[in-house]
């Protein structure tokens, strides 16, 4: 065989430090069985976006951002060193906008019923992935529990337009998934959402911190108080991270961008700091189009929303 010199596989860093590991090498993909930590499957869907949005490219942009982040932790000592399972991606037809969902919710329905992993990421796509995400995930349990970050209530009605990005926790309370006081919403903004539907999440008992409250209060004081009485109520939490919830000028690579938003600190303690409570289980991170985003930031933050969510983990009791 012919020696070609100075030649190397491309696309590969410049070159490899011995001391460091970035956290995508720690990607593998998924065998039969596993009793992993973590486990990440993709679900590029946004054809239901109300707005613009190539959302469907950020499971691979999310993973491509993880090779920006060391593996340790020096704040707190951790050094991950666990590999994570990665299912790849749900297929989604290009047209088919109706059955995606059911697609979606079968594909993760068998993702999770592997028990591959103690704990679950799911990278969408736009916020509808999370009604099939987490109405495939709670069959497993008698009663889940969410805490949805977010600008948004997502809580329109279906018969304007259809099940929409606008609509997963609507649709999780209308099919029985979901019982609104099991819902906590934090950051939900100003000029962002219709009257009617606040008016629906207070007649379902939705819990609400808008963004004024996140200002009065800290969003630790929050969620250690509203996580202990939920754990009370519910069997499993699940997390889900629009990254609208940030201001503009921490994300924007989202299709819904805005002022008045949390700064990406704030959100990174939340979810390090919900992700140590045990009945944490499941995570998904959605409302990212990499298409408009600008220096990979919003992917970027992303990525470090999921190592906050596996050192919350790892921290936890
Ligand atoms: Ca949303």
């Amino acid at each position: 065989m012919t020696n070609l010199r100075h030649v190397k596989p491309a696309g590969e860093a410049i070159f490899k430090d011995r001391y460091t590991t970035k956290v995508r090498e720690l990607l593998v993909p998924w065998e039969d069985g596993g009793n992993a930590v973590f486990a990440i499957a993709g679900a590029p869907f946004s054809k239901s976006s109300i707005s613009h949005s190539g959302a469907s490219f950020a499971p691979s942009a999310i993973r491509s951002a993880l090779q920006s982040y060391t593996t340790f932790s020096g704040d707190t000592g951790v050094d991950f060193t666990e590999s994570i399972i990665d299912f790849g991606d749900i297929y989604m037809d290009p047209t088919d906008v109706i059955g995606n969902q059911q697609r979606l919710y079968e594909g993760l329905y068998d993702i999770y019923q592997t028990d591959a992993a103690k704990n679950w990421m799911v990278l969408g796509g736009d916020h509808a992935i999370s009604h099939s995400s987490i109405k495939a995930f709670s069959e497993k349990y008698s009663s889940v529990g969410v805490i949805q970050f977010d600008a948004h209530h997502d809580l329109r009605n279906v018969e304007d337009g259809g099940p929409t990005n606008g609509t997963p926790f609507r649709r999780l309370i209308e099919d029985g998934v979901l019982s609104g006081e099991n819902l906590i919403q934090i950051g939900i903004r100003d000029f962002t959402n219709a009257k009617g539907y606040d008016d629906y999440a207070k007649e379902q008992g939705v819990i609400v911190y808008t963004m004024q409250d996140l200002f009065r209060e800290s969003i630790l004081v929050i969620l250690e108080r509203e996580m202990k009485k939920l754990a009370d109520r519910v069997d499993v939490i699940y997390l889900s991270v629009d990254m609208d919830v940030l201001d503009q000028a921490f994300a924007p690579g989202c299709p819904a961008i805005g002022p008045g938003g949390m700064d990406s600190r704030e959100l990174l303690a939340g979810v390090h700091l919900a992700a140590q409570h045990a009945k944490v289980k499941a995570m998904d991170i959605v409302e990212i189009d990499p298409t408009i985003d600008i220096r990979n930031m919003t992917s970027r933050v992303a990525a470090n929303v999921m190592m906050q969510f596996m050192l919350g983990k790892k921290l936890g009791v």
